[in-house]
């Protein structure tokens, strides 16, 4: 059983003052055998101060540098995420990819740095509005999966993550379908590739305007083990009921 994974990326928000929305996360995070997972990714400049005072809620980066150091003026290595109490690291999100120009290479070359240094992988992977359109939805997360993902991976260390470009931040949600159609391939390229044992228990996250009115619908579809969230993860009445609607789908897998 994949223990499921409530994700939050707050991409440039927040400053210190929001950290009091972490405290209200933490006294209504959902308790028991069923609870998920919990990690929020925030902005560089927070990591550390809230890695000192999240927990149960894991902390991760947005990105990291593929190098261990150097001269690279704005960046971060993964062993100054991993120093400044960060357990996790996104990479390859569709913003990073856009506006960096980041191709597969690079998420895989910073996926390996990563690794090196004991965090987990958060791999994103998705396709424009104009690529779904021309019916090359696979195609594409099956190009993305083989060039982003290293070789070396265990399935306790990389989470996949699912976001259709034109879902997110737009309000706009595959259907249930289309969301079951792509967690389905993504499971069977992974164990194609890393073999039944590992494919099975990597985590298949889903992103794009996940909201507290339609997480219960997109936790009901097979292999999806959690969401990666960002605007509703960035206040405690939003993030908190995707978490419960989570921790729900897992208890009732549990009763299965
Ligand atoms: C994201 O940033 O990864 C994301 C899915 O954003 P939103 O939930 O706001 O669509």
């Amino acid at each position: 059983m994949r223990r499921k994974l409530a994700a939050g990326n707050w991409k440039m928000n927040g400053t210190g003052a929001d950290l009091a929305e972490v405290t209200a996360m933490q006294a209504g995070l959902p308790k028991g055998a069923e609870a998920p997972e919990v990690l929020i990714c925030p902005p560089a400049t927070l990591i550390q101060r809230m890695a000192a005072m999240a927990a149960p809620i894991a902390v991760g980066g947005q990105d990291c540098h593929s190098a261990e150091s150097g001269a690279h003026t704005g960046d971060l290595s993964a062993a100054m995420l991993l120093d400044a109490g960060a357990s996790h690291v996104i990479l390859g999100h569709s913003e990073r990819r856009t506006d960096h120009g980041e191709q597969d290479e690079d998420v895989r070359a910073k996926a390996r740095a990563a690794l090196a240094q004991g965090l987990t992988v958060v791999i994103c992977v998705g396709e424009t509005q104009a690529q779904r359109e021309s019916a090359n939805t696979l195609g594409i997360i099956g190009g993305q999966l083989a060039g982003s993902i290293p070789d070396l991976v265990t399935g306790d260390r990389l989470v996949v993550a699912y976001e259709p470009v034109w879902a997110i931040g737009t309000g706009l949600v595959p259907t249930t379908d289309q969301i079951g159609e792509v967690h389905g391939f993504i499971r069977q390229r992974l164990e194609r590739r890393f073999g039944a044992g590992v494919g099975r228990s990597v985590r298949l996250l889903y992103g794009g305007s996940v909201k507290p009115g339609n997480a219960a619908e997109i936790f009901a579809v097979a292999d999806v083990d959690g969401a990666l969230v960002g605007g509703a993860s960035l206040k405690a009445k939003d993030f908190l009921p995707i978490i419960q609607a989570l921790a729900d789908a897992g208890a009732r897998e549990q009763g299965q």
